[in-house]
């Protein structure tokens, strides 16, 4: 951090961190990589991302949606990608013209992605998706046998892939993991009974990855573990990978709150002792939760409240976090306006990670990742 040129507030997204998580996985599973970068890349942005995992030599990308595929093809993006999400008809020809590979979850998408090939004069390349216990999208296991056969028989398709998704796997105990597995098997086992050939058969989210070797099949589908986090306080660090993304701000304002003055809206906190309070300018607006206010006496609840490091120590949030601000009490500590604030990522001897800040905030990493948004500017390290 040496310019203070435009907004001091950054995401320092690591490039190396990822090659590394990236080679970590694949080191462990022994099969292909579909690297999912949906949703902005976890908050580590789409295109420099999928850039680089592109010339890191992944097999594969996945995204939500048809647009998420649509911008990765018109930044050049080569490698095959399945848009996992739920399809709808008026969109088919945009998956055709873009080469995007489609998820097919029921007979009726089934013929709705059939005739847009057949109308396009091409063939749709598609994963069939299997619903083997997390009732979102997907044939019921017991209903696979006619979906699979008619889509094998289906002239304008190539069947490239039968997957499903795991509900449980973020804890190594689940028992619903071994549920799905069988279900999933029993429904791949379709494809034998009527002598089509198998094709890339993919069940494991970073859960499945972490914890559960007899779901990496023909692929593995990792999002979170790619970006160095760990799904779940449950989860066991059976692959060694490192947070790729900080996110860092600057002391914009520094002062003494008198005991019994508040600060914020509500006038929730109040000041036991004369105190230094400094002022960071980030707040929900760029996605930093307002659940990381500082919890009051009279809603204790299960928050703990926000920390910061700030000269190699943490210090806490106090008050409510506003939309483009938030304070923190440094008591007899000093600090000067330009100081270097981290609110995820590394300073001194301490580290916070995206694990703690959603466990401080009474969510998972997934959302305080994708909730960063694009006022922050990303930079980019490594690579
Ligand atoms: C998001 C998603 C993944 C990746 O999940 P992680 O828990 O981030 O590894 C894999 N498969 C599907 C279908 C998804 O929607």
């Amino acid at each position: 951090m040496t310019s203070l040129a435009g907004r001091p507030t950054r995401i320092v997204v690591d490039l190396d961190a990822i090659t590394h998580n990236l080679h970590a996985i694949r080191a462990r599973v022994g099969v292909p990589t579909m690297a999912i970068v949906k949703a902005n890349a976890y908050g580590h942005g789409l295109l420099p991302v999928a850039r680089h995992l592109q010339a890191q030599g992944v097999e594969r990308l996945g995204v939500a949606f048809v647009e998420e595929g649509i911008a990765l093809r018109e930044a050049g993006i080569r490698v095959p990608i399945l848009v996992l999400g739920g399809i709808f008809g008026p969109q088919l020809g945009q998956f055709l013209a873009h080469d995007l590979e489609i998820t097919v979850s029921s007979l009726d998408k089934l013929r709705q992605v059939e005739a847009a090939a057949e109308a396009a004069g091409r063939k749709a390349a598609v994963h069939l998706k299997i619903d083997t216990g997390m009732a979102r999208i997907g044939v019921h296991g017991a209903s696979a046998g006619p979906f699979i056969e008619a889509a094998v028989a289906a002239r304008a398709c190539a069947v490239v892939g039968v997957y499903s998704h795991l509900a449980c796997a973020d804890d190594p105990a689940h028992p619903m993991t071994a549920l799905q597995l069988a279900r999933f098997a029993t429904a791949c086992a379709h494809f034998e009974r009527i002598g089509a050939p198998m094709p890339l058969r993919h069940l494991a989210n970073s859960g499945g990855v972490l914890h559960f070797p007899d779901t990496w099949l023909d692929l593995v589908r990792p999002g979170l573990l790619l970006y160095g986090v760990l799904p779940d306080p449950a989860a066991r660090a059976t692959v060694d990978v490192r947070p790729a993304l900080s996110l860092v701000s600057r002391v914009v304002y520094f002062k003494v709150v008198r005991a019994g003055d508040t600060v914020s809206y509500g006038a929730t906190w109040t000041a036991g002792r004369d105190t230094r309070v400094v002022t960071v300018p980030v707040g929900y607006g760029d996605g930093w939760p307002r659940a990381l206010s500082s919890p009051t006496a009279s809603a204790p609840g299960a928050r703990r409240g926000g920390e910061v490091l700030l000269r190699g120590r943490r210090h806490p949030l106090v008050g409510r976090v506003c939309m483009d601000q938030f304070m923190v009490d440094i008591g007899a500590d000093s600090a000067w306006n330009e100081d270097e604030v981290v609110l995820v990522g590394r300073q001194g001897d301490d580290a916070i990670g995206v694990a703690e800040v959603a466990e401080r905030a009474g969510t998972i990493p997934y959302e305080i990742l994708v909730g960063l948004n694009l006022r922050i500017p990303r930079e980019y390290v490594g690579g």
